[in-house]
C-alpha cells in the first residue's frame, strides 16, 4: 500500500538502502556495453552550491538512462583537492607551519570538506560509485601527474624558464590568466614633459608614473605625423633617463598624446613590447611587491612609489595634468590584489605551439551544444604565452625535477622516486659542478585535474581500452577554457594522441532569480540545501532537468521547483488512485481495449519517443516537460476521468480493460521518470509493481513503444473535444461533475463511432446523446439534470 504522502522521509530511505546495496557499483567484468562519464571533481570546498547541483545532476541523468539501456556505467567521482583556498583557511586555523606538517594539516582538513560534500551529493541522489574515488592530493594521483610531466619533459612538452608571468606580489606565487579577474576602476591619467633629441618638450601620459624608472623605449604610431621624425633618436624621460623611440603599429594614436612609454613591465602590451623589440628588462617591482632597482622609490610599494614620483615630478614643473580615467585591470580572483607582471623561473608547458593541433583534436570529439567548441577555439587563438604550470605555494603536487641555481640546467627525477617530494629528494651533483636543488614548486590544479580521464582508466596501463576515450565528459561552459582545453592539451595531444572523450556536454551556469550572478556580498545566494528541506530531492532533479538549456547561464526559478513539488504530488495521488483501481486485476487475460484505452496506449507511445529522443540529445528540459504534460493532463485530467465509471462499473471486461492500460501506463511512466526522480519512481517501482524487473528500477528497461494505434488515436481526439465542452457546461452551470444530464444534441461533420458515442455518453454523464451530420456544434438547451 502506498504511503498518504510521498516526503523527504522515503527519499532518505531509498539513498540509505542504495548505498548498502551497492546499487551503483560498477562490474568491471560485465559483459554489457561500457558507458564511462569523466565527472568533474569539486574543488573541496565543503559545499555544493547550485551550479554543482545543476551540473551533477544533468549527467546523473544520463548515468541512469544508460543503465536502463542496458550499458555497463562506469561512473567515477573524483575531488580537486590542492589549491590556494585550502591554504589560506588552514593557515588562518593553525598559523604558520612547517611544510611537511602543513601539508598534513591540509589533507586532514580536505577529509572533513569531502565527507560533507559526499552528504550533500547522496542527498541529492547522485548515483556514482564510490569505490572509483580519487583525490588530487593522494601520492598515488600525484604520481601519476608527476609520471605526465616526465614525459612532456622527455616530448619537449614542459620546459623551465625565466620569463614575465602574471604574478600575485600578496600571494608571492605566480598566476595562470585564469586566475585573474577583470575589474573595471578609475585611476589618474598623467600628463609628463619627456624631453625631444633636440631639446624640445614631449608631452606622455601614462597611468604607472611608479614605472618611470624602468622605462625602456617611447614609442608612437608609424603613420603618425606629429612624431615620424622620432624614429631612432634619443628621448630623455622627465626622471633624466635616455631611452630610443620606436615606431609600433599597435601603439593607440589616440590615446594620451598618442606617445608612451614602455616600461618593464607595466601591462601585457610592455611584456609584447618588449620581446618584439628586444628592449632591455629593469625587474622593478619584486616579487613580494616592493619596488626595486629604481634608484629613487627602492623598497616601497607600488601606490608609495606611485604618489612620490608625481610629487617629484610636479616640483620639477614636469607635471602638466591629470585627468580621470577609467581602465580595466586584474586582479587575483582568489584574494583580489591587484596582479603585477613578474619576470622569474618558472615551469611551462608549451600551449602556443600546439593550439592548431589542439584545435583539431577537440574537433573529434562532439560538442553538445555544437557551438561549444567555438569557446575553446578562441582560448587557443587568444592565448599569448604557454600555460605557467608552476605555483610557488605548499600544498599541491610537487613539481618532479632537480635544478641547478648556477647554470639553471634541469634534471627529472627518477620514475622510481615517483611520488617525488622535496622532502624525501635524491642527491644530484649537477655537470657545472654544483650541487642540484629539488624542486619545491607546486603545479597549478590545472595540471592535476587536465589528466582525468587518464586517471580514471588506470593510466599509465590502461587495461580496458573501452575506458579511454571516456563516453562522455560533462562539465561547465565557464571552463572550458582551462579544463576541456588543458584536458584535451595534456591527456590527449601530449600522452595518448587521442582524444580524451568521445562526448562533452556543456551546462550553463545558475544566476541569482534576479539575473545576477549569485554572490555573498549581493546577498542574493539560493542554498541547495535549503531547497532540499522545503522541496524534497525529486523536486530540486526535476528543476535541475527544467533549467537545463545547455551552456547557458539561467536565473534560479521558484516556479519550476513549486512546480515539481507539486507535480510530485499529482503524480502521487494518481498512483494512489490507480493502485486502488488496480484491486484484483490480473494480468494474464487478453485485454479488450476500447478506443480511449488505444488511445491512451498511443499517447503512451508518442511521449516514449519523444523522450528517448531528447534523452539521446542530452535535451532533459524536454523529455523532463513532456513527461510532466503527459502524466498531469493526459493521464490524470482527462484517462483516469474516462475510465472511472469502468473501475467502479459491473463490467468485467471493460474494467480489466482499464486496468491493463492504467498498469501499464504508470509501470512506463515511472521507468520514464527514473532517471529525473529515482525516489519517487523507486519507491513506486517497488510498492506497486513488486520490482517487476528486477530489485531495482535503477536496472529496469527504458520503455519502448508497443503496439501502435494511430487510427484510433485520432478518433478518441474528438471524443475529448465533446468531454471537455460538457465539463464546461456543467461548470458554468454550476453543476457537479458527477451530475447526470438528460440530453445533449451534437452535429460532426462526419458521424462519430457508436462506441465513442456510448464513452461519451458514460464520461460526461449524459443519458441521451442525438447525433446528426453539419458543421461541429454542441446543444445543451435540453440538457436538464436528472435527480436520482
Ligand atoms: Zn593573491
Ligand atoms: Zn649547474
Amino acid at each position: 500500500m502506498l504511503q498518504k504522502s510521498f516526503d523527504s522521509k522515503t527519499e532518505e530511505k531509498w539513498q540509505k538502502r542504495w548505498q548498502e546495496e551497492g546499487t551503483y557499483s560498477f562490474d568491471a567484468s560485465s559483459e554489457k556495453p561500457l558507458y564511462s562519464i569523466d565527472t568533474p571533481p569539486p574543488f573541496t570546498s565543503g559545499e555544493l552550491h547550485m551550479g554543482h547541483v545543476l551540473s551533477y545532476a544533468y549527467f546523473d541523468f544520463v548515468a541512469r538512462y544508460k543503465r536502463m539501456n542496458g550499458y555497463s556505467v562506469f561512473y567515477p567521482q573524483g575531488w580537486d583537492t590542492q589549491g590556494f583556498p585550502t591554504e589560506t583557511k588552514v593557515e588562518k586555523k593553525y598559523g604558520k607551519l612547517p611544510p611537511l606538517e602543513f601539508r598534513k594539516r591540509c589533507v586532514e582538513f580536505t577529509g572533513e570538506m569531502i565527507a560533507k560534500m559526499k552528504e550533500s551529493m547522496t542527498k541529492m541522489g547522485y548515483s556514482p560509485d564510490w569505490k572509483y574515488q580519487y583525490r588530487t592530493m593522494d601520492p598515488e594521483y600525484h604520481k601519476k601527474v608527476q609520471l605526465s610531466l616526465l614525459q612532456m619533459h622527455r616530448k619537449k612538452m614542459v620546459y623551465r624558464a625565466k620569463h614575465p608571468v602574471y604574478w600575485c606580489t600578496r600571494c608571492r606565487s605566480a598566476l595562470a590568466k585564469t586566475d585573474t579577474e577583470d575589474v573595471e576602476r578609475s585611476t589618474l591619467l598623467n600628463y609628463f614633459i619627456f624631453t625631444g633629441p633636440k631639446g624640445e618638450p614631449l608631452e606622455i601620459a601614462t597611468s604607472r608614473p611608479e614605472l618611470m624608472p624602468a622605462c625602456v623605449a617611447v614609442m608612437f604610431h608609424p603613420e603618425d605625423e606629429r612624431y615620424k621624425h622620432l624614429a631612432g633618436k634619443k628621448i630623455k624621460t622627465a626622471l633624466g633617463k635616455e631611452v630610443p623611440a620606436i615606431a609600433d603599429k599597435d601603439v593607440l594614436k589616440d590615446f594620451g598624446t598618442g606617445l608612451l612609454m614602455v616600461c618593464t613591465f607595466g601591462d601585457k602590451m610592455d611584456v609584447i613590447w618588449s620581446y618584439r623589440h628586444k628592449l632591455p628588462v629593469i625587474e622593478s617591482i619584486a616579487p613580494w611587491g616592493k619596488m626595486q632597482n629604481t634608484g629613487i622609490v627602492d623598497g616601497m610599494n607600488v601606490e608609495e612609489a606611485k604618489k612620490t614620483i608625481i610629487e617629484m615630478l610636479k616640483e620639477k614643473g614636469k607635471l602638466v595634468k591629470q585627468e580621470q580615467l577609467a581602465q580595466t585591470i586584474k586582479l587575483h580572483d582568489r584574494c583580489k590584489h591587484p596582479v603585477e607582471f613578474v619576470q622569474s623561473y618558472q615551469w611551462f608547458a608549451d600551449i602556443t605551439k600546439h593550439r592548431d593541433e589542439i584545435k583539431k583534436l577537440a574537433e573529434k570529439i562532439e560538442w553538445v551544444p555544437s557551438f561549444g567548441i567555438h569557446y575553446l577555439y578562441d582560448w587557443a587563438d587568444s592565448v599569448e604565452w604557454d600555460w605557467v604550470i608552476s605555483r610557488q605555494r605548499i600544498f599541491g603536487t610537487p613539481i618532479p625535477f632537480y635544478t641547478c641555481e648556477k647554470c639553471q640546467s634541469v634534471l627529472p627525477c627518477d620514475e622510481d622516486e615517483l611520488p617525488f617530494s622535496p622532502e624525501r629528494a635524491k642527491e644530484h651533483t649537477c655537470k657545472c659542478g654544483e650541487k642540484m636543488k629539488p624542486e619545491t614548486d607546486v603545479c597549478d590544479c590545472w595540471v592535476d585535474s587536465s589528466i582525468t580521464p587518464l586517471v580514471i582508466a588506470d593510466w599509465p596501463e590502461i587495461k580496458n581500452p573501452d575506458l579511454y576515450p571516456s563516453s562522455l565528459r560533462p562539465q561547465g561552459v565557464e571552463i572550458v577554457r582551462t579544463w576541456a582545453f588543458y584536458t584535451i592539451y595534456r591527456s590527449g595531444l601530449a600522452l595518448t594522441g587521442k582524444p580524451p572523450w568521445k562526448t562533452i556536454l556543456l551546462n550553463g551556469n545558475v544566476l541569482a532569480p534576479d539575473g545576477k550572478k549569485m554572490s555573498k556580498s549581493l546577498g542574493n545566494v539560493i542554498q541547495p540545501s535549503e531547497l532540499l528541506s522545503q522541496y524534497q530531492t525529486d523536486a530540486l532533479r526535476q528543476w535541475a532537468a527544467m533549467s537545463g538549456a545547455m551552456a547557458k547561464d539561467r536565473p534560479f526559478s521558484f516556479e519550476d521547483i513549486k512546480f515539481a513539488k507539486s507535480f510530485l504530488n499529482k503524480w502521487w495521488n494518481g498512483a494512489r488512485f490507480i493502485e486502488t483501481a488496480l484491486a484484483g486485476y490480473s494480468a494474464g487475460k487478453k485485454p479488450h481495449l476500447k478506443k480511449v484505452d488505444k488511445w491512451m496506449l498511443e499517447r503512451l507511445n508518442q511521449v516514449a519517443e519523444q523522450a528517448t529522443e531528447a534523452m539521446e540529445k542530452y535535451e532533459f528540459h524536454s523529455a523532463v516537460k513532456l513527461l510532466q504534460n503527459f502524466f498531469w493532463h493526459d493521464v490524470c485530467d482527462d484517462y483516469l476521468e474516462y475510465v472511472k465509471y469502468r473501475v467502479y462499473g459491473e463490467d468485467a471486461e471493460a474494467k480489466n480493460a482499464a486496468q491493463h492500460v492504467l498498469h501499464t501506463v504508470l509501470y512506463d511512466f515511472v521507468k520514464l521518470m527514473a532517471p529525473f526522480t529515482p525516489h519517487i519512481s523507486e519507491e513506486l517501482y517497488t510498492e506497486m509493481f513488486g520490482g517487476k524487473e528486477g530489485k531495482t528500477v535503477n536496472y529496469a528497461s527504458w520503455p519502448k513503444p508497443s503496439e501502435r494505434h494511430a487510427g484510433d488515436h485520432l478518433e478518441v481526439e474528438e471524443l475529448r473535444v465533446l468531454v471537455s465542452e460538457a465539463r464546461q457546461h456543467k461548470a458554468s452551470s454550476k453543476l457537479s461533475q458527477a451530475k447526470w444530464l438528460s440530453k445533449v444534441s451534437i452535429t460532426l461533420p462526419k458521424p462519430m463511432h457508436s462506441e465513442l458515442v456510448e464513452e461519451f455518453k458514460n464520461i460526461a454523464r449524459i443519458k441521451e446523446v442525438k447525433m446528426s451530420e453539419g458543421e461541429f456544434a454542441m446543444d445543451f438547451s435540453e440538457a436538464k439534470p436528472v435527480e436520482e
